[in-house]
């Protein structure tokens, strides 16, 4: 009955339901360390960001990250996701403008 549904996410910042796609992805492998996971693949547990900087900035300041990832996120590791996250985030824009099928909202 129900269509086939794209795998949704939540947004840890600002609680938005996305297409798991369309956000980035933050592990905490099993060793400990926190990253930027662009695969989407990596062991352990993680935690969804839609790719905007504000929400990454609100995620530090509600310690949204350390709720959804269960561990403490000591300030150095969110300066390095903070500058890992501008980064991807250019790339991840880029990337969903080439794509360019489903882009036309917001316009
Ligand atoms: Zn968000």
């Amino acid at each position: 009955m129900r269509p086939r549904k794209i795998p949704q996410r939540k947004c840890v910042a600002c609680q938005e339901m996305m297409p798991k796609k369309e956000l980035i992805r933050i592990v905490r492998s099993p060793q400990g360390d926190i990253q930027i996971d662009l695969t989407g693949k990596k062991p352990g547990r993680g935690a969804y960001l839609c790719g905007k900087v504000s929400c990454f900035k609100l995620a530090k300041k509600s310690k949204a990250f350390e709720r959804a990832l269960k561990a403490p996120v000591a300030p150095e590791i969110y300066d390095r996701l903070e500058q890992d996250f501008i980064k991807v985030e250019d790339e991840f824009q880029a990337a969903k403008a080439m794509a360019g099928d489903d882009d036309d909202d917001g316009k």
